[in-house]
């Protein structure tokens, strides 16, 4: 019934068929492809339906990079596809899947989905358009030709058949993959109205896979950029965590400043880069994290965010200790206020807060070590992220390396050389007492923090 309309709506056939590429030009070796994703295609076929590997998959095997996940298109709807399956399930309203799991691995199946129409045309509840053309709910199903077409880039658009084992290439990205050109497939600045979050993803893509945005795509990013701030927060969340947190942030961010494009498109990124003290930190924090990355460890959103909100914090709480409030109280109403006004914007999940704030609060902890307190700041369960974030800040220029380098030396020397690294404590800590007695009790660890 839906194809009928859409043929109504579109009415033509396709123009040309796809360029399909055999093994021995596209290099790819089933073996290589996850065996929950080879599972899924071949269950899918043998119920009668289209099924291939598609997306990202396809382009990073075509690169010769390990995939992230695998994603499967198919000509079956997700009712269909869930009835094929007995571990299956229909997620998402704004663009329904299915997921479909393999013990614990776990494939997105995706129904073709039909190439965008006007706004205008668009009389089917299935699909949403507002005003401007953005696609705000998009379940309109069609034909593997019309699902090529309402993907993004021509990288993001080749199909790779299992069990035939051939790509097929809809929009040239096959030569594209070989030019390092990121291609928006269509008419870049119609497909970036319809969804401005491929903004992002053109920053994101070019700069994890080295390849050069197109100059007719990147063209109308600028204009358009404050689209973005139409888009439910909570999705520019997601994507601009991938973006920090694809292993190439430093030069993703890089590039899009030498572009003069991150006004817009990096929503809270912008005032920090622009303020040179800061950039030096960010950029510090980015190296780090992409290192970490590509080194195999993981690297936590939540660290990300107390990167990048720190100064702000730091300046919330000079402002707070100004209006005389004591040091503590101060640091707590500080968190709280950047935490809050940021979520607003971004919508980052509340279950971060907690890391953030030890990993803030820690900070001025770095700076006690006489006595015992050096010892009880090894205990500490966040001790790593906060002597992460140490590194960083003594790297962006915010605390001397001779701290950096103390803590370092700390934790890899034996017990007598961590007695004869201790400070003597300090004529400071004895005032502290004294006049703590005098104003009563105060909280066990007093926080004080260099803010030069
Ligand atoms: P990654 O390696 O980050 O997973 P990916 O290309 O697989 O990259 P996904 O977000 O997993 O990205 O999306 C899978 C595919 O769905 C993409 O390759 C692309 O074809 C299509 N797609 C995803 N998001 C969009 C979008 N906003 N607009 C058009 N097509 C999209
Ligand atoms: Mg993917």
């Amino acid at each position: 019934m839906i194809r009928r309309l859409i043929n109504k709506v579109f009415g033509k056939k396709p123009a040309s068929g796809p360029r399909i590429l055999p093994q021995e030009a596209h290099g790819i070796r089933r073996e290589q492809v996850q065996s929950c994703a080879l599972k899924t295609t071949r269950a899918l076929r043998e119920a009668g339906y289209a099924a291939f590997i598609v997306g990202g998959a396809v382009r990073d095997l075509l690169l010769g990079r390990e995939p992230k996940d695998f994603d499967v298109a198919t000509d079956a709807t997700p009712e269909e596809v869930r009835r094929v399956f007995r571990r299956a399930r229909i997620i998402g309203r704004r663009f329904q899947i299915v997921h479909v799991y393999c013990g614990a691995d776990l494939i997105e199946v995706t129904t073709f989905r039909a190439a965008t129409p006007q706004a205008e045309d668009d009389e089917d509840e299935s699909r949403v358009t507002a005003e401007d053309g953005m696609l705000l709910r998009d379940n309109v199903f069609g034909n593997q030709e019309e699902d090529a077409a309402r993907r993004d880039f021509t990288i993001n658009a080749l199909y790779y058949d299992p069990e035939k084992q051939e790509v097929w290439d809809w929009h040239g990205g096959f030569e594209d993959a070989r030019k390092k050109v990121l291609r928006m497939i269509g008419d870049p600045a119609q497909r970036f109205r319809e969804d401005p979050v491929r903004m992002l993803r053109a920053a994101r893509f070019a700069a994890k896979l080295e390849f050069h945005i197109d100059p007719a795509t990147r063209a109308p990013i600028a204009e358009l950029a404050p689209m973005l701030e139409r888009i439910p927060a909570s999705r520019l969340f997601d994507e601009m965590m991938k973006l920090l947190l694809s292993g190439h942030a430093e030069r993703g961010v890089r590039q899009l400043r030498a572009e003069g494009l991150h006004h817009g498109v990096l929503p809270m990124l912008d005032a920090i880069l622009d303020d040179p003290d800061r950039q030096k930190f960010i950029h510090a924090a980015l190296h780090d994290t992409d290192e970490r990355i590509r080194q195999g460890h993981s690297a936590s959103p939540a660290f990300m965010l107390a990167c990048l909100l720190w100064f702000d914090m730091q300046a919330e709480w000079r402002r707070n200790k100004d209006t005389g409030q004591s040091a503590q109280p101060a640091l707590y109403d500080a968190m709280d206020a950047v935490l809050d006004r940021q979520r607003d914007a971004l919508a980052f999940p509340r279950r971060f807060d907690g890391t953030i704030k030890e990993i803030w609060a820690l900070q001025s902890r770095f700076e006690q070590r006489s006595g015992a307190r050096p010892y009880r700041l090894l205990d500490h369960p966040r001790f790593r992220a906060g002597y992460d974030f140490l590194l960083i800040r003594a790297r962006g220029g915010d605390a001397t390396e001779e701290l950096a380098d103390w803590w370092t030396r700390f934790q890899e020397v034996d017990a007598d050389e961590q007695a004869r690294m201790l400070l003597p404590a300090q004529t400071g800590d004895a005032k502290r007492k004294r006049r703590r007695r005098r104003s009563g009790p105060k909280p066990a660890e007093a926080i004080e923090v260099r803010l030069d």
